[in-house]
């Protein structure tokens, strides 16, 4: 199959085209981005032309999604895999876009049979082997210094969820170790969980403290956007992050 891949590949990257001009002003928006070498913009560009063609990106609400619009999610979703794959993004291809936050409206069982309707306002989520759904007023945030970036956050849950239910364990590369992974985001999460119970002010987005899955989450999205921030804070966690994305955004950026 790996011949297969690699041919259709190449079939798409020679038949799409994707505008010079966007291109500049996508990746000129994002510090990130704009710290990459001219070799990883050039595969940056090469896993958004095959992500546009895999991946649906749509509207909801009335929401007019245009070629810009989309160039933005595909860049910021393929930040994260640039040194991995497409594949990783595998069993799912629907990208939902509202203009807004919307309202999640769904219901769950508890561990006491009893049946819960949530309604709460969202501005992105993840379904296992479903849609990504984001909010455009949120994703436009991305790229300033709060490390706030919801759409690495939803697709830090993909990579999460290549494994079943987002846990904050992601299946880990060979070569990396269970044990330290689970050992370094242990220690950085009880001790984040601590400063927020004490309402200490953290560089890091406290929403982080919600659960493991959402802490992987938020400190994926502040290692591609505030990377000093992470290495001095967590560095071992930043270390495993590292590992896992095969990047190393701290020596790209300046501090
Ligand atoms: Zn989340």
């Amino acid at each position: 199959m790996r011949w297969f891949t690699k041919w259709r590949r190449e079939r798409v990257l020679s038949r799409s085209a994707l505008d010079d001009t966007l291109w500049r002003h996508v990746t000129g928006r994002y510090p990130f981005m704009r710290a990459l070498s001219e070799e990883e913009r050039a595969r940056l560009r090469a896993w958004v032309v095959l992500f546009l063609h895999e991946k649906t990106i749509e509207g909801a609400a009335q929401l007019a999604v245009d070629d810009e619009m989309r160039a933005c999610i595909a860049a910021q979703a393929c930040m994260l895999i640039l040194n991995l794959d497409l594949d990783f993004y595998r069993g799912w291809i629907e990208v939902i876009v509202y203009p807004d936050e919307f309202v999640a409206d769904y219901e769950y069982v508890d561990e006491d049979g009893i049946v819960h309707h949530v309604q709460e306002p969202m501005s992105g989520e993840s379904w296992l082997e479903g849609p990504v759904i984001l909010s455009w007023a949120d994703a436009a945030e991305a790229g300033g210094d709060s490390g706030y970036n919801v759409v690495i956050h939803e697709f830090a849950h993909k990579l999460d969820m290549l494994n079943g239910d987002a846990n904050g364990f992601p299946p880990l590369h060979g070569e990396m170790s269970r044990t330290e992974w689970s050992r370094a985001f242990g220690a950085a999460y009880d001790a984040f969980c601590q400063r927020v119970d004490a309402r200490q002010e953290t560089r890091i987005d406290p929403y982080a403290a919600e659960s493991p899955a959402e802490f992987f989450a938020v400190l994926s999205e502040a290692f591609f956007e505030i990377p000093h921030a992470v290495r001095g804070e967590y560095p071992e966690v930043y270390g495993q992050l590292a590992a896992f994305y095969r990047q190393d955004p701290a020596v790209r950026m300046a501090p």
